[in-house]
């Protein structure tokens, strides 16, 4: 007698399907069938946080051509990651790259955690990474949720609580929605759909495989969902910073505190930042520098939205 598939069986394999004939062709993915390699995985899931697939491809291919395995990353000096890393912005992902692979390669030998617990202890992988790299590179049931999964699964079960708050019961959702099998591609699915069909306007749920499933297209209100909760208005502060010479004209840097902002970036000097706009009779900058030391410091104000 034929077993009836459950409704989640039924769900994911129409997803996984759709997944076989429309899946993106990335440099980091493995062909269909084949394993991905975890280094892959790790190092493009840090390159794409906060940074667009097609900016990252050119970046992954560079470092893969020149760093081929995690222990060569390992070995790199850090200034030539840094380097590399140029363009990509955010340099503590780079500084933390940097240590994760010299983590996995002096405490794993060389090989990266398969279970997501461990993954969350190397440096610079949080719960969503963690998740990714144990569902894709060794598919493990773990449900990584980015900013196109949880698109997709807010209007398939018409989540309607804003974010940030609605994240934890999207969360709860794509877990209960990823099968036991297969949970890396099904996870890459989810990612493809949100990029491809299920997109932040104008969705087009006509070529959708949930499209009979999906509550928000029910409803006719996808293009709604997820919400987000009103932001706070970013206040202005106000700096000035300095362009310090001397007399051969070599210009005066210093480097940023490792952690926050920058961290461990090279940058002219500046003041802290304020509320009140600073006025360049301000005393501070009344003084004058020596002509050993500096040849020119040219004060100039700049605000920035924080
Ligand atoms: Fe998204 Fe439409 Fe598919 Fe629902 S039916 S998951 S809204 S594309």
């Amino acid at each position: 007698m034929a077993m009836s598939r459950s409704p989640q069986d039924a769900r994911a394999s129409a997803l996984l399907d759709w997944y076989a004939r429309h899946r993106r062709v990335l440099p980091w993915r493995a062909l269909p069938g084949r394993r991905a390699d975890p280094y892959h995985v790790w190092l493009s899931e840090i390159m794409l946080q906060q940074t667009t697939v097609a900016t990252v491809k050119s970046y992954f291919d560079h470092f893969v051509a020149r760093w081929p395995r995690v222990q060569d990353l390992a070995a790199a000096p850090l200034d030539d990651v840094l380097h590399a890393w140029q363009g990509l912005g955010y340099y503590a992902r780079a500084r933390n790259l940097h240590k994760c692979a010299r983590a996995v390669a002096t405490d794993h030998g060389g090989r990266f955690p398969e279970i997501e617990a461990e993954l969350l202890a190397l440096p610079g992988v949080g719960p969503y990474t963690a998740a990714a790299i144990a569902a894709i590179a060794f598919d493990q049931p773990a449900s990584p949720v980015d900013g196109n999964i949880e698109r997709v699964v807010a209007r398939l079960r018409h989540i309607a609580e804003p974010l940030p708050a609605g994240k934890k019961a999207i969360q709860a959702a794509a877990r209960n929605l990823t099968p036991r099998a297969r949970a890396g591609d099904f996870a890459q699915a989810m990612m493809d759909l949100g990029a491809m069909v299920c997109t932040p306007r104008a969705p087009k749920c006509g070529l959708c495989p949930w499209h009979d499933a999906c509550a928000a297209r029910a409803a006719g209100d996808a293009e709604d969902l997820p919400a987000r909760a009103a932001r706070t208005p970013k206040p202005t502060r106000h700096g000035v910073a300095f362009w310090i010479e001397d007399a051969t004209g070599r210009v005066l840097l210093r480097r940023r505190p490792e952690r926050g902002l920058l961290g461990g970036m090279m940058e002219i000097p500046s003041t802290d930042w304020r509320d009140d706009p600073w006025g360049l009779d301000t005393p501070l900058f009344r003084r004058r520098l020596g002509p050993k030391s500096a040849r020119s410091a040219t004060p100039s104000p700049i605000s920035i939205c924080a």
